[in-house]
């Protein structure tokens, strides 16, 4: 029995990637430094693991910024634009992460979107139709060898090239790629063969979607023409169970399979029979996702007679890389005594993963026994169940509002507003005096009172500018909130949040999810002290901010004792609760943020329907209570609908916001005919760019939105919030965006 591991968190314990990295792209380090920096974060993890009782190590599973990037500049594929000379590879890198360099213009980043259903992103492939492939893996060699230096067994990692090519973009078929593609993948297995590599881990977690005929077919052909030499293929998939590919599986030339038996119930069994008799099968049986200490008690007698069965071909791992998981669970000495035993962190998985094995191999169950007390106690604890709650929602007798949107938008009227009209998505911009108060506050260098009133001056000032700017719907700027997840967090009793569980969420930007533990209820409101004051400052309407219960439900660790709907809907009540708070002290316009529902989608289409009935629930849930003459506003900051319109629409938000100025507005292709019934404001200027836009372009975004939205339903607002601009850009762009309002009205 082997332990290995698929990948380990690149941030580090104290996010020393993180800072490694700002402080090269600011100009305060060298290459030398960073590349030193991250050297030592590969020897400390490498350590930590093997310490833990980690017997195969990965490597290869480090990078910079982001593992598909790597993939992509070890094939040589950067887009053309970027490709100059003389820039060092790690600046090429960063070119192609984050868009021009500090020594000159090279051009859009390559855009970004979520690993799958994690919180992770990745810099999307962009193939161009002579896919020029260059294989340089000398990083990957370098790794390989780093490790074996410091003594250890290592398994380079690479993403395979069938989940490569699908994650890409291309303007045509992009399975005609593949030959090119695989002609790459031959040079890097040539080189790992030179290089005496021996187990070769092959990411294809796309096995876990249901793929059609000509993808399953690329997965065949592909494998079979791959010259292996001496390598030995496992193969990982991740994410969802591979039960519904395993023939595929089984046909290809592998010497092993890892499977995910986590995500979803899995039949080991079934695998078992149909994976050839000589294969290793890695049974991922800790959560690499989620935050909870594994009960390794139950999973001995569910693993022992499987065991006996493979015999020495059973290796043992986390369900996925730990790159979702934060560090180190040592480090949180400040979390609720009585929580804490009922973690894991990636180090501690590596440690169960020793435990378990050691129980396995002896028959003796002590130790495990031991360690899983905890667990039971959490499944037990009455901190984690309350009856208030439960009753509440056992007994609901309303779950969406009373009266249609035709019904709503007439008794709207009496808000007052104009034709088109304008508003923001909900920050401003978050300056540094706005992050030290923040910061001051929390280590108690000032009283609660100063604070109420240092950021009241803030929102007073805020307010002020959107007055003058001439905004009609105003708010008021967000400036007590570090994060949309986490302010909401601290008010919620069942929720905690620890100090260092920092997971990579792109680049060098780090999240730190809150701890969902039990049920879910608002300690007291969490927003309508600072609304009311900034609503008693003006005559124009201020819009009160949320976030929505699935995306506060997506960007937490969620306990596992409680269907995921079930938690949705409790934190709907709590954000419902706020509703009401806010309509009491004089709020008629909320937004409810959901940013988060379509990377909730499972993996699996077949599965879309059921998670979106239960996340559209819950939001409906959350403004129920909400009198038709209040206005609903919701928002998402992407801009591809068509697959999941049905559901945006079932939203029945009286307003929605939505990204789309970088698309051009392409998505209104998906609104024409009426397709979307209620009010909508499509973004009319990208917030992740300086650029200030200038009225006439602004005003063609809008011609073109008229073409397919009336304009009785047609709302003017930026993509997405603009808390990381400045405020002479804001003030600049945003004025632009009304005088472009003023002029289409006077013009319609
Ligand atoms: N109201 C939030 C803001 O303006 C929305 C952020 C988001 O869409 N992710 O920052
Ligand atoms: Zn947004």
């Amino acid at each position: 029995m082997r332990l290995h591991n698929l990948g380990f968190p690149r941030i580090g314990t104290h996010r020393q990637l993180k800072f490694a990295l700002e402080a090269y792209w600011q100009g305060d380090s060298d290459e030398k430094a960073l590349l030193s920096t991250a050297r030592q974060l590969r020897e400390d993890n490498w350590r930590l693991q093997q310490e833990a009782g980690i017997e195969l190590l990965p490597a290869g599973d480090f990078a910079h910024y982001d593992h598909v990037l790597a993939t992509s500049l070890m094939l040589g594929i950067v887009p053309s634009r970027f490709v100059q000379s003389g820039q060092s590879r790690l600046d090429l890198e960063f070119q192609v992460a984050r868009g021009q360099s500090a020594g000159g213009c090279c051009g859009q980043a390559s855009d970004m979107t979520k690993w799958f259903n994690t919180n992770y992103h990745y810099l999307v492939p962009e193939f161009e139709p002579q896919l020029a492939i260059k294989v340089d893996c000398s990083p990957l060699l370098a790794q390989i060898e780093e490790a074996r230096a410091l003594g250890h067994e290592v398994k380079p990692v690479l993403l395979g090239p069938l989940t490569y090519l699908y994650l890409g973009t291309y303007t045509g078929n992009k399975l005609e790629l593949l030959p090119q593609l695989l002609a790459g993948y031959q040079q890097i297995f040539d080189a790992l063969n030179r290089d005496r590599v021996n187990w070769l881990q092959i990411d294809e977690p796309i096995l876990g979607l249901e793929l059609d005929e000509g993808w399953k077919k690329a997965f065949r052909s592909a494998y079979s023409q791959l010259r292996q030499g001496q390598l030995k293929l496992l193969l990982t998939s991740y994410f969802a169970s591979v039960d519904h590919h395993l023939d595929l599986i089984a046909s290809l030339p592998l010497h092993g399979v890892h499977l995910d038996c986590v995500a979803e119930p899995t039949d080991i069994q079934l695998a078992i029979d149909i994976l050839p008799r000589h294969w290793v099968v890695s049974l991922g049986v800790i959560d690499g996702r989620n935050i909870w200490k594994t009960d390794l008690e139950a999973l001995y007698q569910k693993l022992e007679p499987i065991y006996a069965q493979l015999n020495g071909r059973t290796w043992l791992a986390p369900s996925c890389s730990l790159l979702h998981s934060p560090v180190d669970l040592e480090l949180e000495s400040d979390l609720d005594t009585t929580i804490r035993p009922w973690l894991a962190f990636a180090r501690q998985k590596c440690q169960e993963l020793a435990l378990l094995k050691q129980a396995l191999l002896s028959g003796d169950t002590r130790a495990i026994e031991d360690y899983s007390a905890p667990v039971r106690d959490r499944l037990q604890s009455s901190q984690a169940v309350n009856p208030t709650v439960r009753d509440r929602l056992q007994n609901l007798q309303s779950f969406t509002r009373s009266e249609p949107f035709d019904v709503r938008k007439s008794r709207q009227q009496s808000l007052g507003l104009p034709l088109l009209p304008t508003t923001s998505i909900g920050s401003f911009p978050q300056t540094g005096d706005i992050r030290h108060i923040r910061a001051q506050y929390k280590r108690g260098e000032i009283s609660r009172d100063q604070y109420t009133r240092l950021m009241q001056q803030e929102i007073e000032s805020c307010i002020r500018k959107q007055e003058s700017i001439g905004l009609d719907v105003l708010v008021h700027g967000e400036p007590e909130r570090n994060d949309m997840v986490e302010y909401f967090a601290d008010y919620l009793e069942g929720v905690a949040t620890s100090r260092f569980g920092w997971v990579q969420s792109y680049g060098s930007r780090c999240v730190k999810p809150p701890i969902i533990y039990g049920d879910i209820q608002r300690k007291e409101p969490m927003t309508a002290h600072w609304l009311s004051f900034a609503q008693s400052l003006t005559d124009k309407p201020v819009k009160g901010m949320l976030t929505g219960p699935v995306t506060i439900l997506c960007w937490s660790f969620v306990r596992d004792d409680l269907s995921r709907d079930q938690v949705a809907s409790q934190i709907a009540l709590a954000v419902g609760d706020e509703v009401q708070d806010l309509i009491a002290a004089s709020i008629h316009i909320i937004q409810i943020d959901e940013p988060a529902i379509r990377e909730g989608l499972p993996l699996k289409r077949s599965q879309w329907g059921a998670y979106l009935d239960w996340a559209v629930t819950a939001f409906r849930l959350s403004c129920a209570s909400a009198p038709s003459e209040v206005q609903i506003h919701s928002h998402m900051c992407y801009s591809e609908f068509k697959d999941i319109l049905d559901a945006i629409i079932a939203l029945d938000a009286d307003v929605l916001t939505v990204e789309t100025s970088r698309s051009n507005m392409t998505l209104l292709d998906d609104f024409r005919d009426n397709a979307y019934p209620n009010d909508i404001g499509p973004g009319v200027y990208d917030i992740h760019s300086p650029n200030v836009p200038d009225q006439e372009g602004i005003k063609r975004l809008l011609t073109k939105a008229l073409q397919v939205i009336p304009a009785e339903r047609l709302w003017i607002n930026p993509d997405c919030g603009l808390k990381t601009r400045t405020w002479p850009e804001t003030e600049a762009a945003l004025k632009n965006m009304v005088a472009s309002a003023r002029t289409l009205r006077a013009e319609l």
